[in-house]
């Protein structure tokens, strides 16, 4: 009999995952409680490249693209959707230093492959300073994609809507049974909700809040991600949503009227045509205390996995994992060192 395992969250992380797992012909059943603010039912669902401040290009992102790409041709292929938009960010300068600190950086080959330095286009962003071109960019509908896809998956009996429940996890001769189904593994994508897992609880986690606005204007080409201290990526007819906030420290994961106003100040920096706040939303992201994914297997309960800590670029990241951690769960591949459980094995020996 083929090895069957359970994954537990179907946002980003477990649906990529389930995806690489149904295309290596691994069987799994997939579990989840849809909660409606996730980080992925909340994000944007942009993919970029290039990264911060700082413009890092890691040096996966053409591997990255390439598995993205994938995924979402063939997720469109399977629920007959258009979930996935490929279109170039126009960013903005803020000022003259970071019109500076960019030439800088043209100088990087893998900086300048994404980047056109004098683009043409005539877009509503205001750009005294100038601007820029990312290419390689874009966004994944990811309401729809997560709507989509937990609904084939139901329909072929792979998913289960419900809380999953850590008192239910019966280890039996190295195997687990839940609800009466016994499986190889247990593979757990919470995301932010990894604090009530008892068997990873201990890893470091450093969560960060984002807050983001849905507005309509008119006027704007909604072939472009326009850029500058806030995005603006185009959801249907001249709806827009507008993100986002980095709150390190919060109080809940609810929308705030600071929030609002974060946004709204930066918003009227990168525009100056009119619009309307049509409703705003707030989630957790699964960022990690250095910002690397989290992958592999628990310390010493064997057969229970983690695949989580996505951080702020849940999309462009996924895929690629995804596979890797297929590949490690299939042939016994070893997962890379940035990404794997391995490198934060103290705080567990610590917490023992
Ligand atoms: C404001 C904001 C904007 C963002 N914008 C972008 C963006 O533009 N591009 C990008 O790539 N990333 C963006 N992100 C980050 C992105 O959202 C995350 O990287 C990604 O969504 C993480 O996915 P996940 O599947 O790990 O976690 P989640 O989306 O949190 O999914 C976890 C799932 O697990 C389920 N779950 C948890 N516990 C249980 C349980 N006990 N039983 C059953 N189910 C359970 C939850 O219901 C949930 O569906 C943004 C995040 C925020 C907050």
């Amino acid at each position: 009999m083929s090895k069957k395992y359970l994954i537990v969250g179907g946002g980003i992380a477990g649906l990529s995952l389930s995806w690489q797992l149904q295309k290596q012909g691994i069987s799994f059943q997939l579990i989840d409680q849809g909660i409606s603010n996730s980080s992925s039912k909340i994000a944007a669902g942009m993919f970029n490249p290039v990264s911060g401040k700082r413009m890092t290009v890691s040096a996966e992102a053409h591997n990255m693209l390439a598995s993205l790409d994938e995924m979402m041709e063939e997720m469109e292929a399977l629920l007959q959707k258009k979930l996935y938009v490929k279109a170039p960010i126009l960013q903005a300068f803020g000022n003259v230093k970071e019109a500076n600190d960019f030439s800088a950086h043209l100088d990087r080959p893998s900086f300048a492959t994404f980047v056109d330095a004098n683009p043409t286009i005539d877009c509503k962003l205001e750009k005294e300073f100038g601007y820029f071109q990312v290419n390689g960019s874009g966004w994944v509908k990811t309401v729809e994609w997560i709507e989509a896809y937990q609904n084939y998956l139901e329909a072929e009996g792979k998913f289960t809507r419900a809380q999953f429940s850590y008192d239910g996890l019966i280890e039996q001769d190295g195997k687990w049974t839940y609800a009466d189904e016994t499986y190889e593994g247990i593979i757990f994508c919470e995301g932010s909700l990894f604090s009530h897992n008892p068997h990873f609880n201990w890893l470091p986690f450093k969560l960060c809040k984002g807050q983001v606005l849905l507005i309509n204007c008119a006027g704007l080409n909604p072939s472009y991600i326009l850029k500058r201290g806030v995005y603006l990526v185009h959801q249907y007819e001249d709806v827009y949503k507008v993100g986002a906030t980095y709150e390190w420290e919060y109080e809940d994961a609810l929308p705030t009227a600071d929030g609002l106003n974060q946004l709204l100040e930066k918003l009227k920096q990168m525009i100056s045509l009119p619009f309307e706040v049509l409703d705003q939303y707030a989630g957790i992201r699964p960022t990690t205390r250095d910002r690397g994914a989290i992958l592999g297997e628990h310390p010493e309960r064997k057969n229970l996995f983690v695949f989580n800590g996505l951080g702020t670029k849940g999309m462009l990241q996924a895929p690629l994992l995804a596979k890797n951690f297929a590949a490690f769960l299939q042939e016994g591949t070893t997962i890379p060192k940035q990404v794997s459980v391995q490198r934060f094995i103290s705080f567990y020996s610590n917490g023992q």
